[in-house]
């Protein structure tokens, strides 16, 4: 190693973004810019690793991808395929050594000294019980994420000629991106949890987490990669293949909070689907009330169709400070809320002596949501009505995104009589279940464990009690373990 939208509003960490190249001469330029717009879905460490066909090269470290790589990094990286990783641990300390793609050699693919790298989005549910089960048979593991479980897994002589196999039996999450010296494989469980869509460019072929990171790279929109979808791409083309029928679990959080607005998911553009939310709220949360202002940015897109439907003004109550970075890459709890003060500010002028409707997101763990709501409250604001645009989390994801511990969630510990007090608000509203996947094309298609509390896959016990792989889950316990490698942007 040479060395580390949606806008959110809440101290959530998602899991991580990936893009690959294959078959441009600027393949690493590419994948860096497409790293560039898919930074939100992780800050804590970004990476490429890249072939010309004989070797694999890599650089990665911790930090934004505008920290990590130098003109000279992306110069020795050149090379005609590559693929890149932004990160946020959601299994695995935030420290250098998981930072992606990870990148190991074995037998694979008939030769003897094959490099595989491998970038992956996603959380295995199973995770404790197969490291533990591939160490007792002699593997050695140099990090602490999950997705070293599957590099593991491709040295194995069994799964070199059927890599479908492999994936077909692998629980959890995954939308990964490996290269290997001669070609570049993207798979998706599935379930379909993780965004991956595929592009084309003039000679080739471009991978994303998200969309928005097509248009970066200048390429055209084909699809999404199905879901038990496993895709080759190298000199002779592109084949694709299913290993396994598909049962779509799309993480509907991926649209109404993580997801770029500019981005598509599941079919659908991510503004147009929150405006949607919105309109929904404002039907079955109406408010008496002055204004509408959302808490940007992740509340804009909601907010206008709150407005739209309830014929109240939509204005602009709240500023962001655009230089603070995102509250959740935050590991500690005290630097989080601080962080929140500094990033918005409410505009007096705006709201003094109004009736205010509050638009936002999601309220996951509140703990920066209340210190929000109180800036509203000093700047004058005569009534605070809160609407979010999904229902209560009152259930751990364990496929890839960080509340994966009940009693963080304001939701599962306090009533809904409770939080207003709680929030020093004058009413919360939230959007029901039923309201959200109205707003879908094909509601059985989508997880919504977090708000329903049925997981479409299983989660292992041992998982459930070690929800983050055996990594710290609180922000006290974060700290004592990440030690020098916290991140306090
Ligand atoms: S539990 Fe919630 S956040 Fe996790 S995958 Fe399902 S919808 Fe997404």
């Amino acid at each position: 190693m040479t060395q580390p939208c949606s806008e959110q509003s809440e101290p959530i960490k998602h899991g991580c973004g990936i893009m690959g190249v294959y078959g441009c001469p600027d393949a690493v330029d590419k994948v860096y810019y497409g790293l560039y717009a898919l930074q939100h879905r992780g800050e804590e460490s970004a990476g490429i690793a890249s072939t010309n066909g004989k070797v694999i090269q890599w650089h990665k470290g911790m930090g934004l991808v505008s920290q990590v790589f130098t003109p000279e990094d992306l110069k020795r990286l050149r090379n005609h395929a590559a693929i890149g990783h932004v990160r946020y641990s959601t299994v695995g300390l935030s420290h250098p050594l998981n930072a992606q793609p990870l990148v190991g050699e074995c037998s694979f693919g008939g030769s003897p000294a094959a490099q595989i790298a491998i970038a992956h989005n996603g959380q295995l549910t199973e995770a404790v019980s197969q490291k533990r089960l591939l160490e007792s048979q002699g593997s050695l593991f140099q990090t602490t994420c999950d997705t070293e479980i599957i590099l593991h897994l491709m040295a194995r002589s069994e799964f070199h000629t059927d890599l479908g196999k492999l994936f077909k039996n692998l629980k959890g999450s995954f939308s990964l991106l490996i290269l290997t010296q001669k070609e570049m494989i993207a798979v998706r469980d599935p379930g379909g949890f993780r965004p991956l869509c595929l592009g084309k460019l003039e000679g080739g072929y471009v991978l994303a987490s998200e969309s928005c990171a097509l248009d970066q790279a200048g390429a055209e929109y084909v699809r999404e990669v199905a879901p038990g979808e496993i895709i080759y791409i190298n000199k002779d083309g592109m084949r694709a293949e299913r290993f396994a029928p598909e049962r779509p679990s799309y993480c509907i959080f991926e649209l109404i909070y993580f997801s770029r607005p500019d981005s598509r998911f599941a079919g659908q553009n991510v503004h147009l689907f929150r405006k949607a939310l919105g309109i929904k709220l404002a039907e079955e949360q109406p408010a008496r009330a002055d204004i509408v202002i959302p808490v940007p940015e992740g509340g804009n897109s909601a907010a206008m169709g709150y407005s739209q439907a309830s014929g109240i003004p939509l204005d602009r109550g709240f500023i962001r400070n655009h230089y603070v970075g995102r509250t959740f890459i935050l590991p500690r709890a005290d630097s989080r809320s601080r962080k929140a003060e500094i990033k918005l500010n409410a505009i007096p002028e705006v709201v003094r002596g109004k009736r205010v409707v509050v638009v936002d997101d999601s309220i996951v763990r509140g703990t920066t949501s209340k210190s929000r709501f109180s800036l509203l409250r000093k700047a004058g604001a005569k009534e605070i009505h809160v609407r979010i645009s999904c229902p209560p989390h009152r259930y751990p994801c364990y496929y890839g995104i960080d509340f994966q511990i009940k009693e963080e969630l304001i939701a599962a510990t306090r009533s809904l009589k409770e939080m207003p007090g709680f929030l020093d608000v004058d009413s919360l509203g939230y959007l029901s279940i039923e309201g959200m996947l109205s707003c879908t094309p094909s509601p059985k298609d989508y997880c919504i464990a977090c708000f329903a509390g049925k997981y479409p896959i299983p989660v292992g016990e041992e998982e459930k009690k070690t929800p983050s792989g055996g990594s710290p889950t609180t922000p006290e316990e974060r700290e004592e373990r990440v030690g020098e490698h916290t991140i306090v942007v």
